[in-house]
């Protein structure tokens, strides 16, 4: 018999309970919700909303005039907002409060630094291409720097300008420890660098807690959509914790081979894993022999 336990602490975050809570209350009274991109990482989840009646959307450009769009948890840069309104498209707008406050800091940030004739520059640390990190480079009109991680600013730090003031943000599900690492290269290289804290709470939270729950168990299954950023993060925190961590989107990727007879296993996941989801790889792991 295996033992088995689910993290308490997965789940999703509450951006995306609130996002879907939104597109599912809607969807009870009509029959077409689209969504300007994935509502949440996680194939799974999104075909169970599907079913109800949610249509991921590219762009605005594939949504019909007068349809109604929800905006995810990541936030919008303000272009999608004007091209909504010129489309005579509705819009829904379930961007993460914690979302809103960094655009706004970032807004804020962009204003000091250009001011007085300064020509400071806005850097933000986040996965290139992430919908949140081009929401959030949307805000200043493309005017940030953005780097994914510490090799990529070890490779154009010295086209930086370091006579100027420099103000660092993260996108939202990155991780500390890397983000301190890429803060202590600006500083080691003498910049005058105002850091922003602006990991999530729920995020940091979970970084900590998570490893501790990988190392205390045998082996771990990490479930979560092969497209979560921040799956990927947790994945590697807990396979640093636990060399048998195994990244699954469903049940239906165990294999049986990683278990031996008596082990305990940890189930756990990104915040952008539900939890029935968990609790359906719990159950058939479970009923392995
Ligand atoms: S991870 Fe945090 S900031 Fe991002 S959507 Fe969830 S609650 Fe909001």
């Amino acid at each position: 018999m295996l033992k088995v336990e689910i993290d308490p602490g997965s789940g999703f975050c509450g951006g995306v309970i609130r996002a879907i809570t939104r597109a599912e209350s809607y969807l009870s009274g009509e029959d077409r919700l689209y969504s300007l991109g994935d509502i949440v990482h996680n194939e799974a989840e999104l075909f169970r909303l599907q079913q109800k009646g949610l249509v991921t959307a590219a762009s605005l450009e594939e949504v019909p005039q007068g349809g109604t769009v929800l905006i995810r948890a990541h936030g919008e840069p303000p272009a999608t907002y004007q091209e909504a309104i010129s489309r005579k498209i509705t819009l829904i707008d379930c961007s993460c409060p914690v979302v809103l406050r960094l655009q706004k800091s970032i807004r804020e940030a962009y204003a000091r630094l250009h001011s007085e004739g300064l020509h400071g520059q806005v850097i933000i640390f986040g996965r290139v291409g992430h919908a949140e990190v081009l929401g959030l480079v949307g805000q200043v009109g493309g005017d940030a720097l953005v780097v994914e991680n510490a090799k990529m600013l070890e490779d154009m730090i010295d086209s930086l300008d370091f006579s100027q003031p420099m103000e660092i943000f993260s996108q939202t599900t990155k991780s500390p420890t890397e983000y301190e690492e890429i803060c202590n290269l600006l500083f080691f290289r003498g910049a005058r660098l105002v850091v922003h804290n602006t990991i999530c709470a729920q995020v940091a939270s979970r970084h900590e807690k998570l490893a501790a729950f990988a190392s205390s168990h045998d082996v771990i299954l990490f479930v979560s959509g092969k497209s979560s950023s921040n799956g990927k993060v947790l994945s590697d925190l807990c396979r640093s914790a636990n060399s048998r961590t195994h990244l699954v989107g469903s049940a239906a990727e165990l294999d049986p081979s990683w278990f031996r007879e008596g082990e305990s296993v940890g189930v756990c996941g990104a915040t952008s894993t539900p939890k029935w989801l968990l609790e359906q790889v719990a159950d058939a792991v479970s009923a392995l022999k």
